[in-house]
């Protein structure tokens, strides 16, 4: 067993859920049966990956769905079909995965970073309008840790400059804004089926769009350039195979049936939380521990993770040691994007982004698998964070 930093036994000793949950009886059944007809991929069409892309498409209220290897090349697909490529401009928010800027990469264009608002962490509408130029095509809001971005204010600004709105929903399956899901309320959303996230087939990933000519344009750019229904050999266009296996989609298919039983088992854990939190002595005039408010507009918050912003003044990565230590451990979260060297060598450009700098100094993560447990194991979270902050050296 190893030894709290604080002294005494850890908090927590029992194992968090594990991620994936179980396989049901459901996904056993459906995977036997892709398995059985000897039809793994998707080539033919008509088979469970398509049933699957037509079932996110229902669930995102858009006619038309895609489904892919993974969201990195689906945002990749969506912005090339909607005519995004070289000498174009990509607005991406400062604070998410590395592949939202990475997949504006693949399709030749330049990915711009642009702050996230100080206090809910998704990309700043204002931020977006000072980064507009006259190349810039398209804006990629992150419906980050399960909340939507504020669509409305991005929406209009992007009708202002004719920009292409790609949804970058890898975090967000079941979501919506203002009671309508993400992933119908840009041109295109990408949901991702990576092994972390809320539905996962190991990998995976579904493009959904509301538009015929958009769908029939990124369907053609996963499928080889292939027309739908066109013939096999023809090729009117210039496209890759990026599909998504008929096996992984017996995976995913059944999943959606409880989807929104997890979610709601991750809110009574993450509402607990923000209960106990609330409860923690305060270190000066700040909550030491606070949950991230969620952006407007937000009336389905699907928990992939919770954000926590720490403000006690204690060094972020001496906390997560000694969290981790408790029995208790938390993410660090995303570095800047505009601080990976990787991505400006390859052309991306930073505006200047304090908020989401100052986000990776005092952010951290409740992981998806945690949120998982009893409610009352809140508590553990929590009783953790107070034993740690009573007794840490501050702040360098
Ligand atoms: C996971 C993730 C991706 C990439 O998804 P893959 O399926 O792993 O390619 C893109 N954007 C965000 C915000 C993600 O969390």
């Amino acid at each position: 067993m190893t030894l709290a930093l604080h002294g005494g036994p850890p908090v927590r000793t029992a194992p968090w859920p594990s991620w994936p949950p179980p396989l049901d009886d459901a996904q056993r059944a459906l995977v036997g049966k892709v398995l059985d007809s000897g039809r793994w991929g998707a080539t033919q069409g008509g088979g469970v990956a398509d049933d699957l892309a037509a079932a996110f498409a229902r669930r995102s209220a858009v006619p038309y769905g895609v489904a892919v290897g993974n969201a990195t090349l689906g945002l990749f697909a969506a912005l090339r079909g909607l005519g995004v490529g070289p000498g174009d401009e990509v607005i991406v928010p400062a604070y998410t995965f590395v592949a939202s800027a990475t997949s504006v990469l693949l399709a030749g264009a330049v990915p711009v970073i642009a702050d996230v608002d100080p206090a809910d962490l998704h990309l700043s509408p204002d931020a977006v309008r000072a980064a507009v130029t006259d190349r810039t095509a398209a804006v990629m809001p992150v419906h980050l840790a399960g909340s939507p971005a504020d669509m409305d204010p991005l929406n209009a600004l992007a009708a202002r400059h004719g920009l292409a709105v790609v949804e970058d929903a890898a975090q967000a399956h079941g979501a919506e804004y203002r009671g309508r899901p993400v992933g119908g309320l840009g041109h295109a959303g990408v949901y991702s089926f990576q092994a972390s996230k809320a539905m996962t087939a190991g990998e995976g990933g579904l493009i959904v769009c509301p538009d015929e000519a958009a769908y029939e344009a990124i369907w053609s750019v996963c499928n080889l350039g292939r027309r739908p229904g066109g013939q096999w050999y023809g090729h009117p266009s210039v496209g890759w195979n990026l599909r998504l296996t008929d096996l992984q989609a017996a995976l995913l298919l059944p999943w959606l049936d409880r989807l929104d039983d997890e979610i709601a088992r991750r809110d009574a854990f993450c509402a607990a939380l923000e209960r106990e939190l609330d409860r923690l002595p305060a270190d000066g005039p700040a909550r030491p521990v606070t949950v991230a408010p969620r952006p407007p507009g937000t009336t389905r918050d699907s928990r992939h993770l919770l954000m926590l912003r720490v403000d006690a003044s204690v060094e972020r990565d001496f906390l997560l040691a000694a969290m981790a230590a408790e029995g208790v451990p938390l993410d660090a979260g995303y570095p800047p994007l505009g601080t990976m060297d990787a991505l400006t060598r390859a052309g991306a450009r930073a505006e200047p982004c304090p908020a989401a700098t100052a986000a990776a100094g005092n952010v951290v993560w409740v992981r998806q698998a945690m949120l998982m447990d009893d409610p009352a194991r809140a508590a553990d979270v929590a009783e953790a964070f107070a034993k740690v902050l009573a007794d840490s050296p501050p702040r360098p």
